[in-house]
């Protein structure tokens, strides 16, 4: 039985599976062909905008009440499709089937937050001024959003854009990343099923660079919503400048876990484990830069080798696999030069730090330490499975340390010391600190980058807000 997904374009409310040019998909756990992905041509592009445009003056006419119904109707199918979804994202994606079910859990409750929000957008009056002026205070959608998304996730930074942007009435055309096709096209199809307008969700794929180019140069998009690296950002960026689009960037992070004498170790090495490695260490706010008090390294590192060993890397797709491939080919390479750069500066490789197998994606679990501040792994997002370990004495010191990147994105404080919380709270700057925890990004919070991690913010009414105009209309 075949448990992947038709891969195709949705233009104009119509499925294209053939094309001239496409691209092959593989599965990072063994590289076979998992289906052959169209790409879209100009005119596809064309058609998607003058969908988007019909779909746009629909939906921002369709009844709040209804916006809400739809989204709501495509939590519950997702809700019952996530066994099948599952496996069409640790396939293409690699992550275990465990973790694709979390993602698809946490993509419901993204919908279930913007569905319920969506009949909650309201005008406001404002109407306390000595000569009578009232002023109404209208949300507006703002017109048809480009939604562009990464591999690391393939539903959740889909459904974390579009329900958003569908909750505050725009269209979306929206290209996921040409690496995990199959489970984006199966979030429209639930959109569909649940009673979208046909024009609202345009879905492409082709050449990256050629469909924002083209896209991004358009009068008709007003605004575009970004998840990936940070280079491709400030690119993105650019090219929204030239017609002064919105953007919302949610780039990458080199996110400093600290980890501070008093600390309580082992539920520390327990909840750092887990995130770091978690999607084989492919996550924008993955702890990746780690700071060590020097009275307990020795303790931190012996438990955090002993938790690595426990760590069973294999195919995503297979009972008990912890940790599963890397997503693609860039980033085995992407490893390798962080490990021989680390080796140059005088590190030493103390777990893993080479590629596993030769079919498949697979990297090790690694640990490195002895590391050199200038080194690659120090300053480059790692978005991998590899932990540095970095010794420090000082609390000013290690907060310098923290803050010394162009990224600002999440951070991790371990101590159970309350003062010395208050203080790395006020004084890391970043997205977020996180306090003896992960960072869980519900649905109803607020998340985003500063410095060159982002613009903007992904959760909340803000994100909703992010897809609107606020319009005054002043009556005398
Ligand atoms: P990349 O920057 O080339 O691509 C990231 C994503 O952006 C891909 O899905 C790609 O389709 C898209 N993209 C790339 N160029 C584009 C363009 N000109 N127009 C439109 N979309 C474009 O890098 P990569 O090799 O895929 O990933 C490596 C780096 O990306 C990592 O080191 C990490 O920094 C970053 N990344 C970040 C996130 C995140 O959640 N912030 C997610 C994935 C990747």
């Amino acid at each position: 039985m075949n448990m992947y997904t038709k891969l195709g374009l949705f233009i104009g409310g119509k499925w294209i599976y053939e094309a001239e040019k496409g691209e092959n998909v593989l599965n990072p756990a063994d590289e076979s062909i998992l289906g052959w992905l169209p790409h879209a041509t100009k005119g596809n592009l064309n058609d998607a905008l003058k969908s988007s445009e019909i779909g746009f003056d629909e939906w921002k006419n369709t009844n709040p009440n209804k916006r809400s119904r739809i989204i709501l109707k495509a939590a519950d199918i997702l809700s019952e499709r996530i066994s099948a979804i599952s496996k069409v994202m640790t396939l293409e994606q690699g992550k275990p089937l465990a973790e694709s079910v979390g993602e698809i859990n946490q993509s419901i409750a993204i919908l279930k937050f913007n569905g319920t929000n969506a009949k909650l957008i309201k005008d406001e009056l404002v109407a306390d001024r000595d000569n009578g002026l009232k002023t109404l205070i209208q949300p507006h959608p703002l017109g048809i959003c480009l939604c562009l998304t990464a591999w690391n996730f393939p539903i959740a930074l889909v459904v974390r854009k579009i329900a958003p942007a569908l909750a505050a009435g725009c269209s979306v055309i929206i290209k996921p990343s040409e690496e995990t096709p199959g489970t984006a096209i199966e979030v429209v199809k639930i959109f569909q099923e649940a009673g979208l307008p046909k024009d609202v969700i345009n879905l492409v794929f082709g050449v990256p660079h050629e469909i924002s180019d083209y896209l991004l140069s358009r009068d008709e998009v007003k605004k575009l919503s970004f998840t990936g690296s940070v280079p491709v950002g400030k690119l993105l960026a650019k090219k929204s400048a030239e017609t002064l689009k919105r953007c919302t960037l949610e780039l990458g992070g080199h996110s400093p876990a600290i980890i501070a004498e008093d600390a309580d170790i082992e539920k520390t090495l327990d909840v750092l484990t887990g995130f770091k490695f978690r999607n084989a260490g492919q996550v924008c706010i993955a702890p990746s830069r780690f700071y060590v008090h020097e009275k307990i390294y020795d303790k931190v590192r012996d438990g955090f080798l002993s938790r690595l060993k426990n760590i069973l890397l294999g195919n995503g797709m297979s009972e008990g696999i912890t940790m599963g491939p890397l997503a693609n080919f860039r980033r085995i390479e992407a490893m390798q030069d962080f490990v021989d750069d680390a080796v140059k500066n005088g590190s030493n490789i103390i777990h893993g730090g080479n590629r596993h197998k030769n079919i498949g994606y697979f990297w090790e679990p690694t640990i490195i330490e002895n590391i050199n501040e200038g080194s690659k792994i120090m300053n480059q997002e790692i978005f991998g499975p590899i932990l540095p370990l970095f010794k420090f004495d000082d609390y000013d010191d290690v907060i310098d340390k923290a803050n010394s990147l162009n990224y600002g994105l999440a951070s991790y404080v371990y101590t159970t010391s309350e003062t010395l919380q208050k203080k790395m709270a006020k004084e890391i700057i970043a997205g977020g600190v996180s306090i003896n925890t992960a960072t869980p990004l519900h649905p109803d919070i607020p998340y985003g980058g500063i410095k060159e991690s982002g613009i903007g913010y992904e959760g909340g009414m803000d994100a909703i807000y992010s897809f609107i105009h606020k319009k005054n209309i002043n009556i005398i």
